[in-house]
C-alpha cells in the first residue's frame, strides 16, 4: 500500500500546499458528499483564509436524491433536482447569515450561466476552478462584472 502519510502531515514545511491547492484539495472532499449520480461538485467559499461555507450538489435537502438510472429527472439533458454546488454555498452562508461579498469561490468546475449571475450579485469577486467546460455565456458576463477566473490545473 501507498504510504500517503506525508500527504496528511508534511515533514518537509516547505512542501506545504498553496492556499488555492489547500481549499481545492477541500473542495474535492465537499464534493464526495454529492448525491447526484450524474457529477460530483464540490464548492467553498473563502474569505481571508477562512472558510465561510461549503455546498455540493444535489437534490434539495430532506427530499429523495436524483435517480438518472433511466434517464428520470432530467430537462433539457440537465440534472433538474440538484441544486448546484455554488448555489448551495450561497444558501448556506445566507442561513448562517454570513457576508460572502470579496469572497473567493473555489469549485469542482467553472460556473455555469445561472451560479456565474449569483455569483456577480452575491459580490464574489474571484472564481478558482478546476475542470473547465466551455460556457462563453457565463465567462463572458463574470468578465464584464470584473469578477476573476483562473483555472488550477489538477493534481496528477
Ligand atoms: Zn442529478
Ligand atoms: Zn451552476
Amino acid at each position: 500500500m501507498r504510504d500517503t502519510s506525508s500527504a496528511v502531515l508534511p515533514v518537509d514545511i516547505a512542501g506545504r500546499p498553496s492556499w488555492d491547492a489547500y481549499f481545492m484539495a477541500i473542495v474535492r472532499a465537499v464534493a464526495t458528499r454529492a448525491t447526484c449520480s450524474r457529477r460530483a461538485i464540490g464548492a467553498a467559499l473563502v474569505k481571508n483564509k477562512l472558510i465561510l461555507a461549503t455546498g455540493y450538489n444535489g437534490a434539495p435537502a430532506g427530499l429523495r436524491h436524483c435517480d438518472h438510472a433511466d434517464g428520470g429527472d432530467l430537462l433539457n439533458g440537465h440534472c433538474a433536482r440538484s441544486t448546484h454546488a455554488e448555489q448551495n454555498a450561497i444558501v448556506q452562508a445566507a442561513r448562517h447569515g454570513i457576508s460572502i461579498e470579496g469572497a473567493t469561490l473555489y469549485c469542482s468546475n467553472n460556473p455555469c450561466l445561472t451560479c456565474a449571475k449569483l455569483l456577480i450579485n452575491a459580490g464574489v469577486k474571484r472564481i478558482v476552478y478546476e475542470d473547465s467546460y466551455p460556457d462563453e455565456m457565463a465567462f463572458g458576463m463574470l468578465r464584464e462584472a470584473g469578477v476573476l477566473t483562473e483555472r488550477l490545473q489538477s493534481a496528477p
